[in-house]
This record gives structure tokens, sequence and C-alpha cells, in this order.
């Protein structure tokens, strides 16, 4: 997988959802979570999904990240249509080609750090690459807390720790599902830094949904959803342009609600 190109390769997205929407529930309880979107996201870019709460934020993710199954249209990691995977194959895709970070942390409370980091790559039965571990755990400030366990670390040298985790395995594409929001601002800011990092000094591709400008504003663009459909797209934004769109999305939105 690792073998260099032999001749240029036509250069697919990382990522990318063509006509794909997703309907939870039947007759009455019908939900139109997401309702024909069509993005790609590039390699080495760091975009941040935006939009109001019920948007399709998180069924987007889940769905690009195959933890959950489309209704119609495609998502596809790389090459990859996830539709077309056995079970087996898609738990397979995302242990190595995907990797994650939660609102929650998500570490093994027994494991220590440097155990966590390691730990996917240790079930797939990978082999640790000790120089890109060494490079990753530098990207996030992490070289000298690596024995202790999560509950001797703050939230937000955890979330450095489920970062590095994520970067370790040189994943194809990092889905982030609002990685700041159990930190305060200066955690959070460090966090979104080294995410930034990871993509200009790493090559690394990531994904990140969040509900605040801020944060929004680390990426290299920001998508926002509305009622299931991707209704703008900002590219090289600031928490002052991010802010004016959502604003702008949602008075878009309130008629629907005042009439
Ligand atoms: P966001 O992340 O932007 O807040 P979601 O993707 O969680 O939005 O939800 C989009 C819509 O789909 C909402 O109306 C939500 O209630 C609905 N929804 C999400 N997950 C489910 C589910 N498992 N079953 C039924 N409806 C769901």
């Amino acid at each position: 997988m690792t073998s260099p190109a032999t001749a240029p390769r036509a250069v697919t997205a990382a990522a990318r959802a063509t006509d794909l929407s997703k309907v939870y529930g039947e007759g009455e309880t019908r939900v139109v979570a997401l309702d024909g979107v069509t993005v790609e996201f590039q390699r080495a870019e760091y975009t941040a999904i935006m939009g109001p709460s019920g948007s399709g934020k998180s069924t987007l993710m889940h769905c690009m990240a195959g933890l959950d199954t489309v209704s119609a249209g495609s998502a596809r990691i790389g090459d990859t249509e996830l539709n077309s995977l056995k079970d087996k194959q898609l738990t397979q895709l995302r242990r190595d080609k995907i990797g994650f970070v939660f609102q929650s942390f998500n570490l093994i409370p027994t494991l220590s750090a440097a155990e966590n980091i390691t730990l996917p790559m240790n079930i797939a039965g990978r082999k640790v690459d000790r120089r890109w571990l060494d490079t990753v755990i530098e990207t996030v400030g992490m070289a000298d807390r690596l024995k202790h366990r999560p509950a001797q670390l703050s939230g937000g040298q955890q979330q450095r720790v489920a970062v590095a985790r994520a970067l370790a395995g040189q994943p194809e594409i990092i889905f982030a599902d609002e990685p700041t929001g159990n930190l305060d601002s200066r955690a959070g800011a460090e966090i979104l830094g080294f995410l930034r990092n990871s993509v200009r000094e790493l090559g690394q591709t990531i994904v990140m949904v969040t509900h605040d400008p801020v944060a929004a504003s680390y990426a290299d663009r920001v998508v926002f959803l509305a009622d299931g459909r991707i209704v703008d797209d900002l590219p090289a934004p600031t928490a002052d342009s991010v802010l004016e769109r959502m604003l702008a999305i949602t008075a878009a939105s309130t008629p629907k609600d005042a009439s």
C-alpha cells in the first residue's frame, strides 16, 4: 500500500460523497438527515463541517467514515466505495485508513499514553514505524508523559494522546467530532493547533465537525450544512467570516419557523 507510484496517478480526493442521502425512520418518524450531499475532501487539507444543530453534520461524518450506512448515493474513502464493502472489509478499512478523534477522548484507562497511542496498530498486527511515531509524539508534545495513564493527564493532554493515536497509523483521513468540546479554550486552541500542524507538516487530511467558529477558523475550508444539504463552502476561514455565514444560514432558516 505504501509502495511508490510508478506512474503519475490521477489525484483522487481523500474522501468524497456523491449525492449522498440518509433517511432515518419511516412514516411519521421519517427524517431526511442528508439530502443529496456531494462534497470532496482533498488530501492534506483541513476541513471543518459546520451547521445548526440537526443539520446533518454527525450523520455526514458517520456515513463518510463507514460508521453508518447510506440510504442513497455513495461515500468513498480514496477509491473505495463504502457501500460495496462487506462488514469485515468495512471494519478493516476503518481500522487501516481512518483515524478518529472524539469529543470524549475514548482512551483506555488501564493503558499508558504510549500504549493507547499504539493500540490500534497492535490490534491490527501492524508494525509500528518508530520514526513516524516519534515525529507524531513530538508534534503533540507528549514525549515526557508517555508512561502516564489517562487519569494522570489533563483533558488537553488526553486529547493530545487521542490525536497522536489517530495520527500514528498514517490514516488516509482523520475524522474529528467536536474534538475541543470538552476542553477549556486554551487546551482547545492547543489541540486545534496540533491538528493544523499535522496537516501542514505531516500532510494529514482532517475533517472536523464543530459548532465553534473559532475552532473552524483553524481549518483550510469550512463546509456549511443546513437541513441535510450543503449551503455554503468557505475557503481560508476566519472566526468572523465563519460567524457571519452561520448567522446568515440561521437567518435564512428562521422564516420557516416563524411562519
Ligand atoms: P447535527 O450533527 O448537525 O446536529 P445530526 O446528523 O445528528 O445533526 O442529525 C440530523 C437529523 O437526523 C436530525 O433531525 C436528527 O434528529 C436525525 N437523526 C440523527 N440520527 C438519528 C437516528 N439514529 N435516528 C433517527 N433520527 C436521527
